[in-house]
């Protein structure tokens, strides 16, 4: 389902009154549907939201226990002042976003959810957005870009086997996109469980640098520029996922999935299996804190990328 946010909230809003009577008459709500909200609509001139977007609705949909909702913002320069999603009505929102800001009764939305025990996905350039929120640089533990400088908080990065924060200067930036080996660092994480220790993610931005109040993080895979490929790149290993905790919620933060406004369907990042897998893992994570997923078997070794 796509549809823009006004056209959506009368039919969602009879949708919510019946599941409501649903729910009421069962007792609870079945544990075989977990009701995912993603929400995009703008991004800046170095990415594609309507690319990204559209795939992600499709890795998520595939998922047989999801029930997938795409909610799109009004567009880049317009009016925001009545974009007020109910989140509410949603186990996890899934957030491809980066643009103007919200009403403080959409942030507040937000913000009540996720500390309330909503489940919260940042993917890749979503955490260049909303800088001057606090609230939601505290759900995505660390950001990029959007006017996060020098002094917006520790960089975090992995570092003599654990997870170490960094005061050093040097704001966010990313080597050229390369297929690179994703390390993982918390194996028995629900979301990380199964997957190789290394895996070849398919060309794709590291982003490095990331700041913010870099609390409540748990690092569950790290990337290293390679430097036989690319000539740019910070000599650390960069978070790719993580998890944060935020109130009663859950937050899984993926900094993988660029695509450029001129690429096609076929982008490498974000058909990586990899990459897919992370996202439908991490979704299911964030709403209800376990991962019943298999792993695909085609997802990636250390050797070589595999992408769809
Ligand atoms: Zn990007």
């Amino acid at each position: 389902m796509k549809t823009s946010f006004f056209l959506k909230s009368l039919p969602a809003l009879a949708v919510a009154v019946v599941v409501g009577l649903l729910s009421s008459c069962s007792g609870d709500r079945s544990s075989a549907s977990i009701k995912v909200m993603l929400l995009t609509g703008q991004s800046s001139k170095y990415h594609n939201w309507e690319l990204s977007s559209s795939l992600m609705e499709r890795f998520l949909s595939e998922v047989d226990f999801f029930d997938v909702t795409t909610v799109v913002s009004p567009l880049s320069g317009e009016d925001l002042s009545g974009f007020n999603p109910n989140f509410s009505d949603y186990d996890v929102v899934v957030l491809d976003y980066e643009g103007d800001g919200w009403s403080e009764a959409a942030k507040s939305g937000l913000e009540s959810f996720v500390s309330g025990g909503g489940g919260l996905v940042s993917v890749h350039a979503t955490d260049n957005a909303f800088a001057d929120w606090p609230a939601f640089n505290e759900m995505i533990g660390v950001g990029g870009w959007g006017g996060r400088g020098d002094d917006f908080g520790p960089k975090i990065h992995w570092f003599e086997g654990k997870a170490q924060l960094l005061n050093t200067p040097g704001s966010a930036m990313h080597p050229p996109k390369h297929d690179f080996e994703v390390i993982t660092r918390a194996p028995d994480h629900p979301i990380m469980k199964g997957l190789p220790m290394r895996w070849m993610h398919a060309n794709d931005e590291i982003y490095s640098r990331l700041r913010g109040p870099a609390q409540n993080v748990t690092i569950l895979a790290t990337a290293k520029a390679d430097k036989t490929k690319v000539d740019r790149g910070t000599d650390n290993h960069e978070p790719m996922l993580m998890d944060i905790r935020y109130g009663k919620g859950r937050v899984f933060h993926t900094t993988l999935g660029h695509c450029n406004l001129n690429d096609d369907e076929s982008v490498p990042a974000l058909n990586c299996v990899g990459f897919i897998a992370t996202l439908q893992r991490g979704t299911e994570w964030a709403a209800t804190g376990q991962v019943t997923q298999t792993v695909p078997e085609d997802f990636p070794a250390a050797e070589a990328v595999s992408v769809r």
